[in-house]
């Protein structure tokens, strides 16, 4: 969880940094007439990158002391997706997502035979799992087990920190959106929450593109967001009452929390959650653009 008492300044700051980065990023891919799916893809891997945020290089661990990593993206007028889920050896899973919606013909690819696929695509860098590691993550598993002793059951509520994800709208009129993920805390049996789930984590289409972060578990059973497009195609919701129903109310209603980041193809943004914080950066139509940790 983002709690406020417990990130410090100097953290913080370095939060705010990698998140600037990274809009930078997309920024100069729309700004040179490039495609949504390109620029939310950049913008993931830059996240992936950091060992800020709970994807790629900072992901959490597993209850084995290992890495297993969700990632996925769609563009919306083309409605093409890719995804991969548990892969272990891949540095920026959202590539591998992206080499699957390009050169295979199937959409999602899961654990050791993602990892095959991987072999055949030379332009995907690989590393050991133990590249993933890091000590911030290691003490957050130890906790979490400890948590878990003491309370004699098992339960991944509140163990997730920092998705990320990207949505854009480009020059084109174009709509995508990407989510990359290291999962929950302490997790087992090869289980996979809602990031690499076109529907469930991430969704686009002609009208709005989706990416949610949040306790995975809820966020399947909710298709938050489907949900969210569903809401603004049948039921003529606008982005926000959509996004808003969905995050403030369907999720919580299962006892899930967690947030979204959305734009429909007016450039309409909507950042709704239901926790103390979510890490978020945007760039508006207007070209306001801004960073933020916390609720207001
Ligand atoms: N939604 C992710 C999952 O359940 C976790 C997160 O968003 O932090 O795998």
């Amino acid at each position: 969880m983002i709690e406020r008492d417990r990130l410090s300044v100097e953290e913080g700051a370095r939060i705010h940094a990698d998140l600037e980065a990274a809009l930078a990023t997309g920024e100069g891919i729309l700004a040179a007439a490039g495609s949504a799916l390109d620029a939310v893809q950049a913008v993931v891997v830059a996240l992936e990158e950091s060992p800020r945020f709970n994807a790629g290089k900072g992901a959490v661990y597993t209850a084995d002391g290992a890495h297993e990593l969700d990632a996925s993206l769609m563009e919306g007028h083309s409605r093409r997706a890719g995804a991969v889920a548990g892969v272990r050896t891949v540095r920026n899973p959202i590539a591998l997502a992206r080499a699957v919606m390009d050169h295979s013909p199937h959409v999602l690819l899961v654990g050791a035979g993602a990892e095959r696929f991987a072999d055949t695509q030379p332009q995907i860098a690989r590393v050991d799992n133990a590249w993933f590691d890091t000590r911030t993550r290691h003490a957050q598993l130890l906790q979490e087990q400890a948590r878990e002793r003491q309370a004699q059951a098992v339960s991944l509520k509140g163990a997730y920190f920092g998705t990320v994800g990207a949505v854009a709208l480009d020059l084109h009129g174009h709509l995508a959106a990407a989510t990359s993920t290291g999962g929950m805390t302490n997790k087992r049996y090869g289980r996979v929450g809602d990031s690499p789930l076109i529907g469930a984590g991430t969704w686009a289409d002609a009208r709005v593109a989706v990416s949610g972060t949040g306790w995975g578990e809820c966020f399947i059973r909710c298709a938050v967001a489907h949900d969210i497009a569903a809401r603004m195609a049948y039921g003529g919701a606008c982005l926000e009452e959509a996004a808003e129903a969905v995050v403030m109310q369907a999720v919580p209603a299962l006892g899930g929390d967690g947030g979204a980041i959305a734009v429909d193809v007016q450039g309409n943004i909507a950042m709704p959650f239901n926790t103390a914080g979510m890490y978020r950066g945007w760039i508006a139509r207007d070209g306001s653009r801004g960073t933020a940790i916390f609720g207001a």
